[in-house]
């Protein structure tokens, strides 16, 4: 098979959480480009405009809906809105997250708690949704965002380094549970990648030597997670479950 046809989605749905700016808005983009429709998930859906319009103006489908991956009931309605639209979901990208900045002794139960919800029992509240209707039809590819902090310490952001290495392991058990029904869990690991989520941090003298410290010396660009992001979601990654794929400039060598 070709390399091309091996990445095409043409025909796919795919919804993507977080979908507003940064690496969803991104992993949207790259899903339509290569054929999906793609439902466009964010808590307000005013943010989604623009997107929705480039991705229509390049000749793409794109619906927005409502999301708040910390509310159970927001999750089924936002699936429900989804699968109306565009009909029955083939792949969902569980990319909504936050950070905090704050050493351990000083987070409040609260910040870990937002931290943990948006980023932990979010993605699981998502991936069970999607797991549900995918394991129903006998198909799909679920694909978690995680980051290298779940495989590697930083100081400072804790409660998110323990969301993503819980998000890893979710990857992992719900690979093996959901493998019998024909559905597929991988993740992404993502090194630094430029986006709102770091900007302020790189540009101060720490964000510099972090950068610095990288064995590419540089922070990746959103677009160099597409390859990757269209592996795990089509065709060409079809024997792939319950792994969870490094982007990351060499930074998980250090
Ligand atoms: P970002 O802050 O630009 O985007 C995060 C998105 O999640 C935003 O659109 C935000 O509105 C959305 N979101 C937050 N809480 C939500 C909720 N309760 N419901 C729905 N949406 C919600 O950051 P980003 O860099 O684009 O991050 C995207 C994902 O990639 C995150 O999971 C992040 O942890 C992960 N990641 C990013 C990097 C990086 O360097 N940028 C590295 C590793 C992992």
């Amino acid at each position: 098979m070709k390399g091309s046809d091996l990445f095409d989605l043409t025909g796919k749905v795919a919804l993507v959480t977080g979908a507003s700016q940064g690496l969803g808005a991104r992993f949207a983009e790259v899903l339509a480009e290569n054929g999906a429709a793609v439902a466009l998930a964010a808590r307000q859906t005013d943010k989604l405009e623009t997107l929705k319009a480039r991705i229509e103006a390049s000749g793409g489908t794109a619906h927005a809906v409502a999301l708040d991956v910390t509310d159970e009931a927001s999750v089924a309605a936002a699936f429900d809105a989804a699968e109306g639209a565009l009909g029955p979901l083939d792949i969902v990208i569980n990319n909504a997250g936050v950070a905090i900045s704050k050493g351990l002794l000083d987070v409040t139960a609260e910040e870990w708690d937002k931290v943990l919800d948006t980023n932990l029992r979010g993605a699981f509240l998502v991936a069970q949704a999607a797991g549900r209707r995918m394991a129903e039809r006998g198909a799909g590819s679920i694909v978690n965002i995680e980051s290298v902090l779940g495989y590697s310490v930083m100081k400072g952001v804790g409660p998110y380094c323990a969301s993503k290495g819980g998000l890893g392991q979710l990857t992992r058990v719900l690979a093996a549970e959901l493998a019998r029904f024909g559905v597929r869990v991988n993740g992404i690991a993502p090194g630094y990648i430029g986006t709102d989520i770091n900007r302020d941090f790189f540009a101060t003298e720490a964000g510099e030597k972090l950068r610095k410290s990288i064995p590419f010396r540089r922070v990746g660009e959103p677009e160099e997670l597409d390859g990757t992001l269209l592996l795990l979601a089509s065709k060409a990654g079809s024997y792939m479950t319950g792994s969870t794929v490094v982007v990351d400039g060499g930074f998980l060598t250090r």
